[in-house]
């Protein structure tokens, strides 16, 4: 038995009296022993204890001491086994990333696009997935970007607010490449922001953060086409109360549907719902002005809002700006003009 393996026995065989201990005075200086020696072989012990925890989790047992729930010891061992692969680079060559291991990637992502596998491995499929990707993060970009998510662990200084869809289709940091640290984000049903007079939401919450803070200096409001929520408030009855959660949240794009229908009567349902996806994200801009506290970073030139549409029925993407100097922004009625209007295809 070589000298590491040697040593995961023996850490194993800790934890497992450490885990089983009801005497809680005897497992700090165990706690002690393991904390010492996982610094030194962090990335290889705490997999190893993980994976033996899994492996009794869901193996059946039901001894009383495996029916305990997920223990904060487990917690403080994965804690500190990351603290310690962050400085380590022994977590490499644990995790190879040659042509080989992605050609197996391949075949399993191949697998699951393939639908080729049974309902019980759904699950573990999956989350598998899942687990394969989180680590090619962590060894293709976390790990070789050590300094830079460092630097994030101290503070962010993101340059965009964005507020965008929950579709799932239309995820910002995918479609335009936003990195960890560069933009503060929520999303919600229909990318809306209400205004201020509708009072707190999560999304104004969001916003005061990122304005107040963080000091962004962009906020962007991306809409996209074959928007479920846009549709919900363009089916809406008007003036008809309702307990539904989604028409509450969609009513406060009102004023846009009402544009809408204004100026698209003579065009088809699906028409009038393409236009108002961008129509509700122009009054989402002027719903940023309602509040004081962008209305006076905008004003002097320390705030840009913009609009953004997302078409993946063709891949294409729309870009402008609120031209403010040019807005008429009033209680009611305000109306608004764009500059610097881009569409990338
Ligand atoms: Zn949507």
């Amino acid at each position: 038995m070589s000298c590491s393996s040697k040593g995961v026995c023996i850490l194993s065989s800790l934890v497992t009296i450490c885990w089983r201990e009801e005497n809680q005075e005897m497992v700090r200086p165990i706690r002690s022993r393991i904390s010492s020696l996982l610094c030194a072989k962090a990335p290889l012990v705490a997999s190893h204890v993980y994976e033996s925890w899994c492996c009794s989790r869901f193996s059946g047992r039901t001894s009383s001491s495996f029916m305990r729930p997920w223990p904060k010891f487990m917690d403080w061992i994965q804690m500190n086994s990351c603290r310690a692969a962050a400085s380590l680079p022994l977590i490499k060559e644990k995790q190879p990333e040659g042509p080989s291991y992605c050609a197996r990637l391949d075949r399993e992502n191949k697998g699951l696009d393939e639908g080729n596998m049974s309902e019980t491995d759904d699950y573990q499929n999956l989350f598998g997935l899942m687990k394969q990707r989180f680590m090619s993060f962590k060894n293709q970009k976390y790990i070789k970007e050590l300094e830079h998510f460092q630097a994030l662990e101290e503070a962010q200084s993101p340059k965009f607010m964005v507020i965008a869809c929950a579709d799932s289709r239309v995820c910002p940091s995918n479609i335009l490449g936003f990195q960890p640290g560069e933009a503060f984000m929520i999303r919600n049903i229909a990318n809306l922001v209400p205004p201020m007079k509708n009072g707190p939401s999560e999304c104004n919450a969001a916003l005061q953060f990122a304005v107040t803070t963080l000091q962004v200096e962009n906020i962007l409001v991306i809409g996209h086409s074959s928007c479920a929520g846009i549709e919900a408030l363009m089916n809406m009855q008007e003036d008809v109360e309702s307990r539904n959660f989604i028409h509450k949240w969609v009513a406060s794009g009102k004023l846009a549907k009402l544009k809408t229908k204004a100026v698209t009567a003579h065009l088809s349902f699906d028409q009038q719902c393409k236009f108002c996806e961008k129509e509700s994200i122009n009054q989402s801009l002027l719903n940023l002005l309602s509040y004081p506290w962008i209305e006076d970073r905008v004003r002097r030139e320390l705030l840009s809002l913009h609009g953004g549409y997302y078409n993946f029925s063709n891949c294409s993407f729309e870009k402008w700006t609120l031209d403010f100097k040019r807005c008429n922004v009033k209680e009611e009625g305000s109306s608004y003009v764009v500059k610097e209007q881009d569409f990338w295809c």
